[in-house]
Order: structure tokens, then C-alpha cells, then sequence
């Protein structure tokens, strides 16, 4: 699991040379350089056209950095100037505050896990209303189902952001059910809904009732573990708008509990 930007379809998370194929950008793209060298060793007429584009493509890349070494540094991340993303002690602090968060989210996550019944190998009874072509009508369908015995290893507390793209939805596998149910199900209409699940609006009945709680425990090395997702949110998107879409949401909901 991961944030929905990561998971969607049309998100490219492999580079493609536009000079050579290669699975990384132009920029990182050594064959160019190769090219162009040795388009510089050769005389005019006896270039190839390949070569020529090197040798302008990187005679213009100098030009650009020349031009942009003279400006003054401005952070991508907090807007600050003399600095850049890579040294930017706002970012630091904002990383170990995602740290924290995540951590605390979880040990939430896990504490809550057997009481609300979405804790691996949970036996739990499941009502849900299908739609009986035949007679026309919803009907209510009772089942006993088996939480999945994965665990999700990227489990994150984005899933309080309030943007599609950084947020991460979570759904709970029951064995026997082809389609799984969301975290939100299992703890709807209790007080630690907003805190686990943010904001977003849910209808209906609850659903689910725990019959058997299970006894696995969440392990202290998954609790604290590292998750990518930090780092990737961190170097997508600006300080202004994490503190929009997921500082704010995060200080609200567990704020109390860093
Ligand atoms: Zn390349
Ligand atoms: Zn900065």
C-alpha cells in the first residue's frame, strides 16, 4: 500500500530518456555526454545527427547553469532564499514531525486493532444488503469472515490528509470476500474514527462485529518502522501545501497524543 498517487495507474514512476530510452531523465543520461564527445573529437561534415543534437543539447544545458548559478538560491520546499530542498532545516523538522506522526498513528492503529476487530486472523460477522435480481429487492446477507493475515507494510498516517493524491486509503482483507472492506467500516460511529480515518464522510450503518478479537501483536519494530512515503511526499509537494492538506489534519486528530 502506499499513497493514491502512487498506486494510480497513470502515475509513472519510472523515468524515460527521451534521448536514448533509458529508465532515467535526460539529465541523468550519460550516453549523451558520450555522444557529444565524441561528436566534439570529429570533424563537421562527419557528425552524425545524433551526435550534432548531443553536443547542442549539452552546450545549452552549460549555458542554463551558468545563467541559474548567478541567481540567488531559492528553496523549492519553504520558499526560503540561500538555500535549496537538499539542505532545508524546515524540511528536517517537518520529517521528524511525519516520523513522529506515523508512529504515533500506528501505535493507535495497533492498539485499537482487536477491539475493533481489524486485526489479522479477527473473526468478525459481517452484514451487508445485496440486491436479489429475482425477487427485486435488497436483501441483508449475514457472513462470518477471517480477517487476511497480511499485514499492509505501508500502512501510513496519510490516510488523515485531506487531498485524493496524498492521501492513503486502507482496506482491510477478509478472507472470502472478494472485495475489501475499508478501515472506516470497522470503526464507524466510535470516537477514534476522525483520529484513525480523518475526516471524510461516511453513510450508513455500521457494518461489522468483532465475534472473535484476535491475538496477534503488532511488533514495535512495525510500530516505528521507516516509510517511504515521507520521503516522497516531502519531495513532491511544498511546505505550504502539506500544511494545508496533511500538518493541519494530523495536529488536529492525533495532535494530542505526539
Ligand atoms: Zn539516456
Ligand atoms: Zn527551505
Amino acid at each position: 500500500m502506499a499513497i493514491n498517487i502512487r498506486n494510480d495507474k497513470n502515475y509513472r514512476s519510472e523515468a524515460t530518456c527521451t534521448y536514448c530510452g533509458g529508465s532515467h531523465t535526460i539529465t541523468g543520461c550519460q550516453e549523451i555526454l558520450d555522444d557529444a564527445e565524441t561528436g566534439k573529437k570529429k570533424r563537421f561534415a562527419s557528425r552524425t545527427f545524433k551526435e550534432h543534437y548531443a553536443m547542442q543539447w549539452v552546450e545549452k544545458k552549460a549555458k542554463t547553469k551558468k545563467k541559474r548559478s548567478k541567481a540567488k538560491r531559492k528553496c523549492g520546499y519553504c520558499k526560503g532564499e540561500g538555500h535549496t530542498r537538499r539542505d532545508c532545516k524546515v524540511m528536517q523538522k517537518d520529517r521528524e514531525f511525519l516520523i513522529r506522526a506515523n508512529q504515533v498513528w500506528r501505535k493507535l492503529y495497533a492498539d485499537k486493532s482487536k477491539e475493533f476487530g481489524y486485526a489479522p486472523a479477527s473473526l468478525v460477522k459481517y452484514n451487508n444488503s445485496q440486491y436479489n435480481y429475482n425477487t427485486g429487492q435488497y436483501e441483508s446477507t449475514s457472513q462470518m469472515l477471517l480477517v487476511g493475515s497480511e499485514l499492509p507494510s505501508n500502512l501510513t498516517v496519510f490516510i488523515l490528509s485531506k487531498e485524493y493524491n496524498m492521501r492513503q486509503e486502507i482496506n482491510i482483507p477478509l478472507v472470502g470476500l472478494s472485495n475489501p472492506v475499508t478501515l472506516r467500516e470497522f470503526v464507524k460511529g466510535s470516537t477514534v474514527q476522525d483520529k484513525l480515518t480523518g475526516n471524510s464522510y461516511s453513510w450508513g450503518d455500521k457494518n461489522i462485529e468483532v465475534i472473535k478479537p484476535s491475538e496477534y501483536v503488532f511488533t514495535d519494530e512495525w510500530i516505528n518502522a521507516e516509510c517511504d512515503d515521507i520521503n516522497f511526499v516531502l519531495k513532491k509537494w511544498d511546505r505550504d501545501r502539506l500544511n494545508d492538506c496533511v500538518f493541519r489534519q494530523i495536529r488536529d486528530h492525533i495532535g494530542h497524543l505526539m
